[in-house]
C-alpha cells in the first residue's frame, strides 16, 4: 500500500469498461489499484488483466471482503443494473466512495444514496455519461438554445443498444428544455409518408436514434436559425474516451460529502 495515493477496487474488472479503467488507475499516479472484482475470475491471467504480475492486487469475486481487506478508498462499478445497486450498498456501508458508471438506477434510490453517504461523511459520483467532451456538448448546447431555439438532435450508437433514445440525447433535450419554451418546429401541416421520419418529439424538439455497427456513441445537436445552422457533435470513439472522467471521478470523491449525479456537477 503506497502512502497518500487513493486505493482503488474496480468492479467489473474483467468487463469492457473495467479494462479501461484498470489500465487507467494503474497510469495515474495518484490513483492506485488494490483490488478487481468479477462474477467469475478464474478464467482471466491476472496478467493479461493488469499486464504485468499482480503485484499487490488482490484479485475477488467477494467485494465486501475485498473492500475491508484492501483499505479501499473508492469502488468504480461497470457491471450491470442488477448487480450496481447492491454493490453501492455495499460500498457505502464500508465507508467507501462509490464512483459508478453502471446506469438504470431510480432518483429515489439515487436520493437514498446521497442521504447515506452524508451519514458516513463520504463522497459519491453516478455518471451516465463520463466522456467530458460529451458533457461539455451537452452544456454548450444548453447555451445555444437560449438564442436558437429551434433544434433537432441525432444520435448515432452501435447496433447493440437497447434504449432510444440513448440517455444522453434525453439528458441534452431535457438541459436544452431549461432554456427554451415549449413550441412545435417544422411546418405546422407536415406529414409523414414512412412513419417516424420526423422523429421523436420532446417539447417539440425531434431526437433521430441511429444504430449501425462501427459506432461507439456519437451525438449531433443541430440548431437552425435565419439564414445559418449551428452543429455540436461529440464522438466517442472507444471507451478510453470515457476515462478521464472516471479518473477525475475518483479523485473528486475524496474531497466532498454526498453522492452527485452527473459529471457536469463536478466541473468548475
Ligand atoms: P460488460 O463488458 O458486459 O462488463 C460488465 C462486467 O461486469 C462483466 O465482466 C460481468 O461479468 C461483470 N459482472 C456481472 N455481474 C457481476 C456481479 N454480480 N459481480 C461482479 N461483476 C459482475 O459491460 P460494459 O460494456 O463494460 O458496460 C458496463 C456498464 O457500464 C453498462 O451498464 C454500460 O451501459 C455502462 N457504461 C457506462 C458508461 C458511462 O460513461 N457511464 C460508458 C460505457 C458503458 P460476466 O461477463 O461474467 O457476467
Amino acid at each position: 500500500m503506497t502512502a497518500n495515493k487513493i486505493r482503488v477496487v474496480v468492479v467489473g474488472a474483467k468487463g469492457r469498461m473495467g479494462r479501461e479503467t484498470v489500465k487507467a488507475v494503474l497510469n495515474d499516479p495518484e490513483l492506485e489499484l488494490v483490488g478487481c472484482i468479477d462474477r467469475t475470475l478464474q478464467d482471466v491471467a491476472v496478467s493479461a488483466l493488469l499486464g504485468h504480475e499482480a503485484n499487490g492486487v488482490k484479485f475477488s469475486t467477494d467485494l465486501s471482503k475485498t473492500l475491508l481487506e484492501t483499505n479501499a478508498d473508492v469502488m468504480v462499478d461497470f457491471t450491470t443494473p442488477a448487480t450496481m445497486k447492491g454493490n453501492i450498498d455495499k460500498a457505502i456501508e464500508l465507508g467507501v466512495r462509490p464512483v459508478v458508471g453502471t446506469t438504470g438506477m431510480t432518483p429515489e434510490e439515487i436520493a437514498n444514496w446521497n442521504q447515506l453517504c452524508k451519514d458516513r461523511g463520504i463522497g459519491g459520483l453516478i455518471a451516465p455519461n463520463f466522456a467530458i467532451g460529451a458533457i461539455l456538448m451537452m452544456r454548450f448546447a444548453q447555451q445555444a438554445a437560449r438564442y436558437l431555439p429551434h433544434v433537432e438532435i441525432i444520435e448515432m450508437h452501435h447496433d447493440q443498444k437497447l434504449d432510444a433514445p440513448s440517455g444522453t440525447a434525453i439528458k441534452t433535450l431535457e438541459l436544452i428544455a431549461l432554456e427554451r419554451e415549449a413550441m412545435q418546429q417544422g411546418h405546422p401541416d407536415e406529414q409523414e409518408t414512412i412513419a417516424g421520419s420526423r422523429g421523436g418529439d420532446y417539447e417539440g424538439m425531434r431526437v433521430h436514434s441511429v444504430r449501425l455497427p462501427g459506432y461507439v456513441a456519437h451525438q449531433q445537436v443541430i440548431f437552425g436559425g435565419l439564414g445559418q445552422t449551428l452543429t455540436i457533435r461529440h464522438d466517442s470513439i472507444n471507451r478510453e474516451s470515457f476515462m478521464p472522467g472516471v479518473v477525475m471521478g475518483c479523485k473528486q470523491v475524496m474531497k466532498y460529502e454526498g453522492l452527485v449525479y452527473g459529471l457536469e456537477n463536478l466541473l468548475d
